[in-house]
């Protein structure tokens, strides 16, 4: 039986979604019931998504563990992140990457802006000047961080192709450092492409999750 953070994170860690030290000490840190709604405290340390309003969800915690270690998140990091709903994974990354990193994120959505902000600031993040936050569409890129090292999105890119290089906005690719990786749902697939040149890229899939449809200002 999961109550505490202490047993959410030993149930990540033995089922060997969370492997990086600076990752679970970050875990331990950014307590999930700081960014679950009031009255579903309850229920904040339970392996599983849960409603934070406008349609949205803050993400299952082994999907932000998993993708946080394919992202390979570290001190001094400068990420991009698309969608950050509850902020719980902004400021589980603002922890890791230290005073002289940044995450630049973003979210459409007014309200959730608006919820996401307040509890990043539960931590001093926006204060310190580690995280800065946008209300646009993260599809778009952000010419004002860029270059990032790391590009994470928690909205799922919608594409039925099979040239997934062709699914992610080409500006992420551009703003991408050399060296630098990119992680993000297309469709109910996590991949994780590393930019080892100018236009190439290593990519993997990892299949059989399931995420909120990244949604475009076109698509409106
Ligand atoms: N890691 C977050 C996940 C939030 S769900 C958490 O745990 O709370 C994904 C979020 O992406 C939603 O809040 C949704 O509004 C947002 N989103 C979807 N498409 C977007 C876009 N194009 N730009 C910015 N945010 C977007």
């Amino acid at each position: 039986m999961i109550k505490t953070n202490n047993d959410l994170i030993r149930q990540l860690v033995d089922s060997g979604y969370l492997k990086t030290p600076q990752i679970i000490r970050a875990f331990k840190k950014i307590d999930r019931i700081n960014f679950v709604p009031k009255d579903l405290e309850a229920d904040a340390y339970q392996n599983i998504p849960l409603p934070i309003g406008s349609g949205q969800t803050i993400s299952q915690p082994l999907t932000v563990a998993f993708m946080l270690e394919l992202l390979e998140i570290k001190k001094n990091d400068r990420v991009f992140e698309v969608g950050f709903g509850s902020g719980w994974q902004t400021a589980l990354m603002a922890e890791i990457v230290g005073d002289k990193g940044r995450i630049f994120a973003v979210e459409r959505i007014k309200e959730i802006w608006e919820l996401g902000k307040f509890n990043i600031n539960k931590y001093g993040f926006l204060d310190k000047g580690i995280v800065k936050i946008y209300c646009q569409d993260g599809s778009k890129g952000l010419e004002e961080g860029a270059p990032f090292d790391k590009i994470i999105s928690a909205a799922s890119i919608k594409f039925k192709g099979k040239n997934f290089l062709e699914a992610i906005p080409s500006v992420w690719k551009s703003q991408l450092k050399i060296g630098g990786i990119i992680v993000t749902p297309i469709e109910h697939s996590i991949f994780k492409f590393r930019k080892v040149a100018d236009n190439k890229f290593e990519i993997e899939e990892y299949p059989g999750f399931v995420f909120v449809p990244l949604v475009k200002n076109e698509d409106y």
